[in-house]
C-alpha cells in the first residue's frame, strides 16, 4: 500500500462511526463474552500502556484458564473506561494494554521466590513489590508505564476457596495497585443474579475501583441530580455495583484520567509526573448565595483542569466516600469561581443542616484538586464550621496544601 492510499484509509477510518462492527472480539473469547463485548468502540491508541502483572507463590499455580478470562474481564472493563471517557466529552480514550497477537492480554506472569502464604493480605506487599521491581529491572522493555496492576490467585485453606476469594493483597499502593483471581472470575458471570454473579460484581468492581486508584483516582462522589441520572460513581461505592446496576465515572475522574500516563494519546511524549512546580491558592473566600455555596480563590501556577470535592469531616482515607465532585469551576486570569447549589450536595451532614433538617453542627471541607499536563496533581484544602457559612463570608479553620490528592 502506498503512502496516499495509507492517507486515504486513515481519514476514511476517523470518519466510521464508533460502532461494534469496528472492533474485532478474539474468535476465542467465550461466547459470553462475545455477547458483553458487541457494543465495543474503538478506542484511541495510547502512547504507554498498563503494566499488569500475575504473581503466584512457588507452590501454586495460576487459576485455571487465567489468560481468557483474565483477557475478557479486562477487555471489557478497558471499554467501560472508554465509553466513560466518551460520554464525558474526552473522546473514546481508555488506560492502554498491551495485546498479543491471538488478542489476549499481554499479561506478566511472576512466579515469587516464596510460598504463597508468604505474601500475605496484610504486610504481602513489600515482598510482591521487591520481587515485581527486580523482574522490571531484568526485563525494562515490559514496564511500559509508572502504573502497575498485579493480580494474585485465591488462598484455598481454611477459611478461603474459590467460593469465598481472598488472603492475598487487594488494595492500592500509589500507582501500584492488586486485585485477585479466582476460577469463577469470570465475564460469564456479569449481572446474574447468582452466588458467582454477585462475587464477580464484589472481585471485579472492586478490582475496578482498585485500578482507578492506581491511575491517580481518588474517591468522589456525583451530585444528587447526577446520581439519580446515572447511578453510582465507580470512585464512589461503585464497586459495590459494577455489573448489577447503573455504575458510572464522574467528570471530575475523567479530567484526572485525561492527564493520567495509559491514557496518553499515542505521540504524546510528556513526561508524565517529572514537574516539581505546585500550584497554590491565594485568599480563598467562601460566602452563601441564592442557595448555593460561592467560593472564591486565585490559583497561581500551571495546570489544565481544576476539580472541588466537598465532604463532611473526617477527611481521612476511605471516610471520604461521600465527597461531592464539581468541576465548573470558571476561570478568569487565575481568578476562579465556583458555585455549589446546596440541591447539589443534598446527602451531606453540613448541607441538610443548612437547609434545617438537621441541627447538629459539623465541619466541611472542599478540597481544590489541581491536575497539570504531566499528571501531577496539587491540592488545597479549606475547612470549616458549616455553622459558620454566611452571606458575608465564612472563616476557615485550615487552609492547607499538599502534592497528589
Ligand atoms: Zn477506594
Amino acid at each position: 500500500m502506498n503512502t496516499k492510499t495509507t492517507i486515504i484509509l486513515t481519514a476514511l477510518a476517523a470518519l466510521l462511526p464508533l460502532t461494534a462492527s469496528a472492533v474485532d472480539i478474539p474468535q476465542h473469547f467465550s461466547q459470553e463474552a462475545k455477547a458483553r463485548l458487541a457494543d465495543s468502540i474503538r478506542l484511541a491508541p495510547t502512547e504507554h500502556q498498563l503494566n499488569i502483572v500475575y504473581f503466584h507463590g512457588n507452590d501454586v499455580e495460576p487459576a485455571k484458564d487465567y489468560e481468557r478470562r483474565l483477557s475478557e474481564l479486562f477487555v471489557y472493563l478497558q471499554q467501560f473506561y472508554a465509553k466513560e471517557m466518551s460520554r464525558n466529552g474526552f473522546g473514546p480514550r481508555s488506560f492502554g494494554m498491551s495485546m498479543l497477537p491471538n488478542g489476549n492480554v499481554d499479561i506478566i506472569t511472576i512466579q515469587g521466590s516464596l510460598p504463597h502464604k508468604e505474601y500475605p493480605y496484610s504486610g504481602g506487599h513489600g515482598k510482591v513489590q521487591r520481587e515485581v521491581a527486580a523482574y522490571f529491572a531484568a526485563h525494562p522493555e515490559k514496564r511500559r508505564s509508572h502504573h502497575t496492576l498485579i493480580l494474585m490467585p485465591t488462598w484455598h485453606d481454611a477459611e478461603y476457596s474459590d467460593a469465598n476469594p481472598g488472603g492475598v493483597p487487594f488494595y492500592g499502593v500509589g500507582q501500584t495497585c492488586y486485585a485477585l483471581d479466582y476460577a469463577d472470575f469470570d465475564l460469564r458471570h456479569l449481572g446474574q443474579d447468582t452466588p458467582q454473579g454477585h462475587l464477580l460484581t464484589k472481585w471485579f468492581g472492586g478490582m475496578a475501583h482498585e485500578l482507578g486508584h492506581g491511575l491517580n483516582l481518588p474517591h468522589n462522589n456525583g451530585t444528587a441530580q447526577e446520581m439519580k441520572e446515572l447511578g453510582t460513581p465507580l470512585m464512589g461505592a461503585g464497586n459495590y455495583t459494577f455489573g448489577m446496576k447503573p455504575t458510572y465515572l464522574t467528570k471530575a475522574t475523567c479530567r484526572i484520567l485525561d492527564r493520567s500516563e495509559t491514557f496518553a494519546p499515542v505521540g504524546d511524549n510528556t513526561a508524565f509526573y517529572a514537574s516539581n512546580s505546585p500550584v497554590t491558592v491565594e485568599n480563598p473566600q467562601l460566602k452563601m448565595k441564592d442557595g448555593a455555596l460561592v467560593l472564591r480563590f486565585r490559583a497561581n501556577g500551571n495546570f489544565k483542569h481544576v476539580n472541588a470535592y466537598i465532604q463532611d469531616a473526617p477527611f481521612a482515607v476511605n471516610q471520604d466516600y461521600e465527597k461531592v465532585a464539581f468541576t465548573d469551576v470558571k476561570r478568569k486570569n487565575g481568578e476562579c469561581l465556583l458555585r455549589i447549589p446546596l440541591d447539589a450536595i443534598a446527602a451531606l451532614d453540613g448541607a441538610k443542616e443548612l437547609r434545617g433538617e438537621k441541627a447538629q453542627k459539623g465541619v466541611g471541607g472542599i478540597d481544590l484538586v489541581f491536575v497539570q499536563l504531566d499528571g501531577t496533581r496539587y491540592t488545597c484544602r479549606v475547612t470549616f464550621n458549616w455553622a459558620d457559612i454566611t452571606a458575608k463570608g465564612t472563616p476557615f479553620l485550615e487552609v492547607k496544601s499538599f502534592k497528589g490528592c
